[in-house]
């Protein structure tokens, strides 16, 4: 930066993180230009921060825990963006994605071979967390699990039952 070049902090949280960049005469160069403190990338800027926010979450993942931090801390002077951090996280599963989850957990266990205790697990616990972006979120129990093996098996049944009454023969084989 060339010393005849001054700086205007962002109002904000975001203060110590974009900058505006002024000719001497304290005129905004490039007005509608801000700067990324840390790496001196240009982004084009009118007004909101949200894009301002997912580069640092993406770029620049510790600044951006400091911004949460500080704005967990203080009472916010900008309500939207401590709205937008919550917004990412712990939005409640509807029901419907609820009992689909449990439908693949149960299917994906019952064809892995994995041990229904899989569900006590508490990585995978942390990566449905993260996945699902809600951190309240628990593995089903043991016992759903167990009781959507048993729904499961009856309709199979059922189905396999179906399938067989309308063939006229049928080879097996074994492999011991
Ligand atoms: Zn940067």
């Amino acid at each position: 930066m060339s010393n005849n070049i001054t700086v205007k902090h962002l109002n904000g949280k975001l203060h110590d993180h974009f900058i505006f960049k002024m000719s001497a005469g304290g005129k905004l160069d490039n007005g509608d230009k801000v700067y990324c403190i840390h790496c001196n990338k240009k982004f084009a800027y009118r007004g909101s921060n949200t894009l301002l926010i997912y580069y640092l979450q993406h770029k620049h993942i510790l600044k951006y825990q400091h911004v949460i931090k500080n704005n967990r801390e203080s009472t916010s002077e900008v309500p939207e963006i401590s709205n937008y951090f919550l917004s990412q996280s712990n939005r409640p599963l509807n029901d419907k994605v609820s009992a689909d989850l449990i439908v693949s957990i149960a299917h994906w266990i019952a064809s892995s071979g994995c041990l229904t205790a899989i569900v006590k697990d508490a990585g995978l616990q942390t990566v449905m967390r993260t996945a699902i972006q809600n951190q309240t979120y628990n593995l089903p129990s043991r016992r759903t699990i167990d009781n959507m093996f048993d729904k499961t098996y009856e309709e199979k049944l059922v189905d396999h039952k179906k399938a067989i009454e309308s063939v006229h023969s049928i080879a097996l084989s074994t492999d011991f």
